[in-house]
């Protein structure tokens, strides 16, 4: 989501004429887009702040743009005063509070209505920064904004507000928009992206978006992220199945596997429902991959408890599991009313015994790739080896002197380990 927010603002700051520069030593104009999931985010947030002071401390003409979840969608005063050398700030996905600055300090004509308007996200200018276009393959369209299921650990629906559908004119056209810049693959986000369109009538679902997106030429493949339990619908999981465009990865997480953790999170279903979800999904779309996200240390969360989250990933076999340790996140519900009990050092004991358990189940789904053929998107080479993914989003590497940027081909898998794989191209 944060990814899509700046890239927005580079667009909207190159139609104001500025440039992407390497450094921010030597920017003009400096944007922060930060993220407060968990506190280590904030912290790294604040410690980048800090030095970017020390650079506008010899350059004081420098702006400083901090923009996301540590402004949020309602302005966050203890951080303005806590950083009164940042000029400007901007809630999450908005570019307009530094277009207005920046138009009023560099004294131009423009009306800030009038690039609001252009703003709208249907210009084909604007959708990737100039660096980007052609050279980007996979890019991000937020559809839902905001979010409002009130997960009791989760900062998000107070940062980034309540939950809102993207129009679906709005999001063809920036899809269009993109295949026409050399995008060959999209990602569609919200929190609970399979909410898309549930607060309005006159839109289509996630599956009828899907739908429509699949008719966009020069589009190859379409993805989603991230589902909740609840709002996976059978219709949904069909539609991926269906749409060869709709790659077979479902991005779906528990969070914990004990029912009375689940609970007091709030999820709203227990460790049986997501095992039924999971054969659900399973026996609708074949070959799917499937990540999860877990937090360990929930408050109160005991070694009993903790073991269900344990056997639960041994069980399913998951293709991914993103995995973080409990942070208590101010205003929250769980940080109000549940102490954060679990002492540090046991959160770190739990973390990395899941993730030994995950790395073994990775690389025994990888082993299973072995000598398989597959199709592989291309996106760019990294240290000399062309970087791609299978459709279900397995990272493969291959060594060739061809540019196979934006390209789809079959590759024969050569070598596997639990977080990518080798191959080869065929007939080489
Ligand atoms: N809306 C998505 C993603 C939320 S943020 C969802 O609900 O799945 C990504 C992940 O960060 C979450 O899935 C959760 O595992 C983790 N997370 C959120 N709040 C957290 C907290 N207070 N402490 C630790 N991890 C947290």
């Amino acid at each position: 989501m944060n990814v899509a927010d700046s890239q927005r603002v580079a667009s909207a700051l190159e139609h104001l004429g500025y440039q992407a520069s390497p450094r921010a030593e030597e920017a003009d104009v400096v944007v922060m887009n930060t993220c407060v999931v968990r506190q280590s985010a904030e912290d790294k947030a604040y410690g980048r702040l800090s030095s970017l002071n020390k650079i506008k401390k010899h350059r004081p003409d420098m702006v400083i743009n901090l923009m996301g979840c540590l402004v949020g969608v309602k302005g966050n005063a203890k951080v303005a005063q806590r950083f009164p050398y940042v000029d400007v700030f901007s809630p999450p996905s908005d570019p307009m509070p530094l277009v207005d600055y920046l138009i009023k300090r560099d004294g131009r004509e423009m009306e800030a209505t009038e690039v609001a308007q252009r703003f709208a996200w249907q210009d084909e200018d604007l959708v990737l920064p100039v660096e980007q276009r052609g050279n980007l393959v996979s890019a991000f369209i937020p559809i839902v904004y905001g979010c409002s299921h009130a997960c009791t650990y989760c900062i998000i629906p107070y940062r980034r507000g309540i939950e809102a559908s993207r129009p679906p004119e709005e999001i063809m056209a920036e899809a269009r928009a993109l295949a026409a810049q050399g995008v060959k693959e999209i990602t569609l986000l919200g929190q609970i992206v399979d909410r898309y369109g549930k607060e309005r009538p006159d839109y289509p679902n996630l599956s009828g978006l899907l739908r429509r997106l699949s008719n966009v030429d020069g589009i190859e493949r379409l993805r989603f992220l991230t589902s909740h339990p609840n709002w996976m619908t059978d219709e949904l999981l069909d539609t991926v199945a269906e749409l060869p465009k709709v790659m077979p990865h479902i991005e779906v997480p528990i969070q914990a596997g004990d029912d009375l953790v689940l609970k007091n999170m709030r999820r709203g279903y227990t460790n049986q429902q997501y095992r039924e979800l999971i054969e659900r999904i399973r026996a609708r779309i074949p070959g799917v991959s499937i990540a999860t996200d877990i937090i360990v240390g929930f408050p109160g969360e005991s070694e009993e408890q903790y073991q269900q989250t344990y056997e639960l990933l041994a069980d399913l076999k998951l293709d991914v599991a993103h995995l973080a340790r409990y942070s208590p996140r101010a205003g929250t519900v769980s940080e109000r009313r549940m102490p954060d009990d679990v002492p540090d050092e046991e959160k770190w004991r739990r973390f990395r015994l899941l993730e030994e358990l995950q790395e073994g189940i990775a690389g025994e789904i990888h082993a299973g790739y072995l000598d398989r053929t597959v199709e592989v998107l291309f996106e760019e080479q990294v240290r000399g080896r062309w970087k791609g993914r299978t459709p279900t989003n397995k990272l493969v590497f291959v060594e060739t002197e061809t540019d196979l940027r934006g390209r789809v081909l079959p590759v024969q898998i050569t070598r596997t380990g639990p977080w990518s794989m080798q191959a080869r191209l065929p007939a080489e």
